[in-house]
């Protein structure tokens, strides 16, 4: 089935929305993360640097490297493989800003330092340096300079500076490759997360986009049943207009039929009136105590002459006895529905036959005619609002095909159900089970 433009703009809309607001989404949540893990990382590697400044302070032994290095301050045990510093190093700078523990650094960590200069104003401060080592390699430090004062034990401290070098080649690889990890992760999941944003559009569109068109459908409906009674109004009075001194008594027809169809419109509103107060909730349901029996039989009376009037019998079998509690008004509309309509669809010397009964709190009230009958196929539908059976034969009875749905709203307002079947030998028996 082809579905309309506005669905799939609608439906196109709330996906895109969806779409961003889980970008949005992942990217505040990838953003939360990683602050952490990197705020996490610093905070540590900042932390030893700590250490290591009160380790030359007190000139106290080192303690274990973080590289599994048992080293002294400030000179590392022995030297690594290649250019590769140790985890931390220490450069001694004397107050002219020359390195005074080269020899103890190795030559080749001492190469990777030679170029690093003292700048007194940082003393005290973090700061971040990379240096290239003679492989081309770049190494990434963080630094912490402390001014060491004269009274120091140790000789080569006391009175110079000393630069604390935190190697975090490492950290930086575990950074980066955590920033990899989060981004695939979340691009991952942002995919399954459009794919069900995308799934969750469709389906919460679907009851939107059926009650929208039947809505449409109500109100098409609607306008064409309201302008067959106006056009044949406009008619009529076009025609008395034809012949302007003839007297009331003349025009009898037009203005009976005027009138037919007046009264008609009237029908109409109330009952789409009715329809609409129904689907915005708005009538109140007024549920009071009834003598069944008599209450049965003075709605019923007038139909006896009805149906005798268009040569038609009424039979009424009324076995529910005692006080039941219901809207009084709806159920009165709910009888007139049915028996309206059966006496309409049952030709002359048919026989229209009501019965009601109580069992427990449940009540019967069955109407069964001898009349046309209804296809099996039109059984599931006549409910439908506007749904007339056989449109081209109902044609001459009138109708607009609401009466069986506003009574269908009418029963489900009292917890009951209604159902219609063939009646035997021919015809249609209507049943309605009500809760009272
Ligand atoms: P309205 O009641 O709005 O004036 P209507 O009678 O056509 O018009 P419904 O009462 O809703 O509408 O009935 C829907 C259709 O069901 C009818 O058009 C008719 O085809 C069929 N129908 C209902 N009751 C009977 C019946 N007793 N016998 C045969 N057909 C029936
Ligand atoms: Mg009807």
């Amino acid at each position: 089935m082809k579905r309309s433009d506005p669905q799939q703009k609608q439906q196109l809309s709330l996906f895109l929305k969806e779409l961003v607001g889980f970008a949005l989404l992942f990217a505040v949540l990838g953003l939360v993360v990683f602050f952490f893990f990197h705020q996490s990382i610093y905070k540590n590697i900042d932390q030893g640097l700590i250490t290591q400044k009160q380790n030359v302070l007190n000139n106290r032994k080192a303690p274990q490297f973080r590289n599994g290095n048992n080293a002294q301050a400030p000179v590392p045990a022995k030297p690594n493989n290649g250019d590769t510093p140790f985890r931390t190093n220490i450069l001694v700078f004397n107050k002219k800003g020359q390195i005074i523990n080269a020899q103890m650094l190795g030559n080749r960590i001492y190469n990777l330092f030679i170029n690093t200069e003292l700048e007194k104003s940082e003393v005290n401060k973090v700061r971040e340096v990379t240096l290239m080592s003679t492989d081309n390699t770049l190494h990434y430090f963080r630094t912490l300079l402390i001014k060491v004062p004269k009274s120091n034990s140790n000789p080569i401290y006391a009175g110079n500076y000393v630069l604390i070098l935190e190697n975090i080649d490492t950290d930086l690889m575990a950074v980066n490759s955590f920033k990899r990890s989060l981004l695939i992760t979340l691009v991952f999941f942002w995919i399954v997360a459009i794919a069900i944003a995308y799934f969750l559009s469709r389906s919460s569109m679907r009851p939107i986009m059926k009650a929208w068109k039947r809505q449409r459908q109500f109100s098409a409906n609607a306008a064409h049943e309201l302008r067959t009674p106006l056009t044949v109004i406009q008619n009529q009075m076009e025609y008395m207009l034809t012949k302007p001194k003839t007297k009331v008594v003349d025009q009898v027809d037009p203005i009976s039929t005027s009138l037919d169809e007046v009264r008609h419109l009237q029908t109409l509103t109330n009952r789409l009136l009715m329809l609409a107060r129904s689907d915005s909730g708005t009538i109140e349901i007024n549920k009071q105590p009834v003598d069944l029996k008599p209450w049965f039989a003075q709605i019923l009376k007038p139909y006896d002459d009805i149906a005798a009037s268009q040569h038609k019998s009424m039979v009424t079998v009324l076995k529910a006895d005692g006080t039941g509690h219901m809207d009084k008004d709806l159920i009165r509309q709910l009888l007139i529905i049915l028996l309206d309509n059966a006496i309409k669809y049952t030709p002359a010397g048919g026989t229209v036959t009501v019965l009601t009964a109580l069992a427990r709190d449940r009540l019967t009230i069955e109407v069964r005619d001898t009349g046309t009958g209804i296809p099996d196929e039109d059984k599931k539908r006549i409910f439908e609002r506007f749904y007339r059976s056989d449109k081209s034969r109902n044609s001459k009875t009138g109708g607009n095909g609401l009466g069986l749905a506003i009574a269908k709203w009418i029963v489900q307002q009292h917890s009951g159900t209604i159902t219609v079947k063939d009646n035997h030998p021919k015809g249609t028996a209507f049943s309605v089970s009500l809760k009272i």
